[in-house]
């Protein structure tokens, strides 16, 4: 680049601004970087709101690689995972493993594929399950999985201004589409055109093929990858099966949603925990144990980054800013409210919904268990709560 452009540059009428305010948003790089000891970052294309890629990190030992979030399901998707293992000269026979972080699409989507196609094993928490696979008996439903059958899926999720996009990447659990929410009204359900979708994606063999694995590893149970040990941490709160790996060797910590750089994962209120905001603050406090042995975060999305206790602050002062907005919204309308008037204290117009309001009670049944609420079911079926 010559001076002239650089003039050229300096002359134009106003800076511009960044074009992705958060790096999760930011289209998938063609460039293949090394951000660890035997560790390359790939990123792999995916098209949901708020997310322009997901992260696969290839881990190298004698065997060959262990490939960590193998991208989505779908023809696609396995292309451009086939380009970029090309890209980062690892021919596709040489991938003996998937570490699947937690049982989102755009994580383990490629996981099934790549064990029919090469006989990689399958690591995963020993609680992974997903939803449609008929062998498993839990019943959750999971709303990033239906963006799959939707590009709009996310769209009225989208956050509130300033901080946060992750409501549209997120999991709604719920007993079934039909029942009621829990804080009452309508079952928080995606409409009839997305649950058709869902359904024809689950009823066609093999167009999702789906992740059986083959290790469910334990807390602090101990895996060989890169030439070296990890550990595993089992991470609840973004999802109740999330896993992270952490390497003591050298310092790496593989966060996947669990702590992410410029956006926070969004914690359901439709898990079946009495309170999963609790649980997603334990796995932060959990993770920060390790940050002083930690050189380099790899989240799943967005860039590595060194500090993983600065980030896991930011994110815990993120959520009990949003509790004290609750404990606002209480003192301006001087009365018990439902969920869905509080949520929208806490997210934009345009992210109203089922899946705002989950997130709403969360941070809501949160307080009740910690005393700083109360709430009574009305008689119209409604949950109202008051805020101390
Ligand atoms: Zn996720
Ligand atoms: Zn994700």
């Amino acid at each position: 680049m010559g001076s002239g452009d650089n003039q050229q540059v300096q002359g134009a009428v106003a800076p511009t601004a960044p074009k992705y305010r958060k790096q999760e948003q930011e289209p998938a790089s063609r460039t293949i970087t090394e951000v660890a000891p035997g560790v390359l970052r790939l990123q792999l294309p995916i098209h949901l709101p708020g997310l322009g890629h997901v992260n696969c990190y290839a881990l190298e030992d004698e065997r060959g690689f262990a490939v960590v979030d193998p991208g989505m399901p779908g023809p696609r998707a396995w292309k451009e995972l086939q380009d970029a293992l090309k890209r980062a000269g690892i021919p596709l026979k040489r991938v003996h493993t998937a570490i699947v972080t937690h049982s989102h699409p755009d994580h383990f989507g490629g996981a099934g594929k790549l064990r029919r196609e090469t006989g990689a094993e399958i690591v995963t928490h020993k609680s992974f399950r997903l939803r449609w696979n008929p062998t498993e008996t839990d019943d959750d439903v999971d709303v990033e999985t239906q963006a799959l059958a939707s590009s709009s899926c996310m769209h009225d999720a989208c956050d509130d201004a300033d901080h946060d996009h992750t409501a549209r990447h997120e999991s709604i659990r719920e007993h079934d589409w039909n029942l009621p929410a829990p804080w009452g009204g309508n079952p928080p359900r995606p409409d009839w055109k997305r649950r058709l979708r869902w359904n024809v994606l689950r009823s066609v063999p093999g167009l999702m093929p789906t992740p059986t694995p083959t290790t469910r590893l334990r807390e602090a149970d101990t895996v060989t990858f890169a030439k070296r040990e990890w550990v595993a941490i089992h991470t609840p709160g973004h999802t109740a099966d999330h896993l992270c790996l952490f390497d003591p060797t050298e310092g790496t910590f593989l966060s996947g949603d669990h702590v992410l750089p410029t956006i926070t994962p969004h914690i359901s209120g439709l898990m079946k925990f009495a309170d999963p905001l609790q649980l997603f603050f334990d796995s932060l406090d959990k993770v920060r144990e390790f940050s002083g042995q930690v050189r380099t975060v790899l989240p799943a999305h967005g860039h590595p980054f060194p500090d993983l206790a600065k980030r896991v602050d930011e994110i815990k002062h993120h959520h009990v800013g949003r509790l004290d907005r609750l404990r606002e919204a209480y003192r301006e309308l001087g009365r018990a409210a439902t969920v869905s008037e509080y949520s929208h204290y806490l997210f934009s117009p345009r992210a109203q919904g089922a899946m705002a309001d989950s997130e709403s009670y969360a941070h809501l049944e949160h307080l009740v268990q910690q005393g700083g609420a109360e709430s009574h079911r009305r008689t119209d079926g409604m949950l109202a709560y008051e805020v101390g």
